[in-house]
């Protein structure tokens, strides 16, 4: 069973989503469940609307799951665990304040020690856990041993007991901490592998330490996948917007192509340019690298422009929003212009503004005078011919011809070989020239 553990307290970062790409895929090769569950224990961070953008998102992307949890609502479950971890006396409740503990914490910086709990309310009797009226955690006893697991991208992994230490595992108020909530659930939904982002290697030892101490002794195998690094090579924060996959959908990168990018990044692939269909044939966890990955823009553009040009002509048409007929036409003339654009935005900007009437403030005379001339032409012939007819009836050559024809048919200075554009657009050139007469 394998599962990905969204928290809604921002956009999906593209970290995340590559985890949930590698989870759906490893469920599918194993013939095996996916899960989707919302971690909302953090009240104060939870932001409900982005439960439906990650569902959205996730959709989007084609990664279907079977079963679906919202994490808050295996409270009591938390709270028996709890319970039962207390009633063992493999946990404990802990009265140290915020403030005593902070200044604990402060004496261990000054010292240049680790802080580490000191076992305070570790040993309370009974009956001193029961007269107590104040505010308590609940914590759970440190491990004895090292906690050793494998991990199919870091290999072993050890851990002491006092890296460990004994941790909080119920807040004040009665809630769970990520730990034993996320433990408790993996454990309760039969999760078999976690595959998540490195930033939750020190989570591991802790929530194999709950589980064992709840006497459940299934194996779990773990992945976790190296850190993205922004382009200066540090950490990508959730603050820049290329994290954030909704900003780069709203840029007009494909989702084919974000998941083909995020497989491909530190990894071996057999192809370059694959969706994720492909990519359940040959995916192996174990090949991508341990290293962090550095996040490239323009890598993930050049693959976008592949997964453009792979696009079926209904899709893209979709894509850019084009409603009209003429649709196969319409998605040819689009991937002819992935030679100079990336996105379907910059693609649509590019169609749209072929096809609108604009002032023109250079040429003008030119342009009303081509415009004319194209009025009632049946633009029957190839563009060498036409060319040739045109200078002759306009009288124009060189750049002022070929500026005003180029403003006329595109509405931009610059753009792609006129010759083979021509080709392109002749479809539409009819309506070009009747929508920007401009006479
Ligand atoms: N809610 C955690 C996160 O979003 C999940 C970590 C995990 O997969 O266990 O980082």
């Amino acid at each position: 069973m394998y599962r990905f553990a969204p928290s809604p307290t921002g956009d999906l970062h593209i970290g995340n989503l590559r985890a949930a790409i590698f989870n759906y895929i490893c469920a599918k090769q194993n013939n095996s469940d996916f899960i989707l569950r919302i971690e909302d224990t953090d009240k104060a961070r939870n932001i409900p609307e982005k439960i439906d953008e990650i569902q959205e998102i996730l959709r989007l992307f084609g990664l279907e799951w079977q079963h679906y949890y919202v994490q808050s609502e295996n409270l009591k479950f938390h709270r028996q665990m709890a319970l039962k971890l207390l009633s063992e006396k493999k946990a404990f409740a802990c009265f140290c304040t915020e403030e005593e503990l902070s200044k604990k914490k402060e004496e261990a910086k000054k010292a240049n020690k680790a802080y580490r709990y000191d076992g305070k309310c570790e040993n309370l009797a009974d009956i001193e856990v029961l007269e107590n009226e104040k505010p308590f955690v609940i914590r759970l006893k440190k491990p004895e041993n090292d906690m050793i697991f494998e991990d199919f991208i870091k290999g072993t992994l050890k851990f002491s007991p006092k890296d460990i230490d004994s941790f909080v595992i119920m807040r004040v108020d009665k809630t769970p901490t990520y730990n034993f909530a996320c433990a408790v659930d993996d454990m309760l939904e039969g999760v078999s592998c976690v595959i998540r982002g490195e930033d939750h290697v020190s989570n591991t030892p802790k929530q194999e330490h709950i589980r064992a101490s709840l006497g459940y002794d299934k194996k779990m195998t773990y992945a976790h996948l190296p850190i993205i690094l922004n382009e200066n090579g540090l950490k990508m924060s959730k603050r820049e917007a290329h994290s954030s996959v909704k900003w780069l959908l709203d840029e007009g990168i494909l989702p084919a192509a974000i998941a083909n990018y995020l497989i491909l990044l530190g990894n071996k692939t057999p192809v370059e340019i694959f969706d994720i269909n492909e990519a359940l044939q040959w995916f192996d966890l174990k090949k991508v690298s341990k290293a962090p990955a550095k996040f490239d823009m323009k890598k993930l553009l050049q693959i976008n422009r592949e997964h453009i040009k792979r696009l079926d002509d209904e899709s893209l048409c979709k894509a850019l929003a084009y409603e009209k007929e003429l649709k196969k036409e319409y998605a040819t003339l689009a991937k002819f212009y992935t030679q100079e654009s990336s996105t379907i935005k910059e693609i649509k900007e590019k169609l749209d503004l072929i096809f609108t009437k604009q002032a023109f403030s250079e040429f003008k005379d030119e342009i009303s005078l081509l415009s004319k001339l194209l009025k009632d032409y049946d633009f029957a012939s190839e563009y060498e011919d036409f060319k040739k007819d045109l200078m002759q009836k306009s009288g124009l050559k060189g750049k002022n011809f070929f500026m005003p024809l180029r403003l006329l048919l595109t509405n931009s200075t610059h753009g792609p070989d006129l010759n083979e554009l021509y080709a392109l657009l002749k479809p539409f050139l009819k309506d070009i020239i009747k929508e920007k007469n401009v006479s």
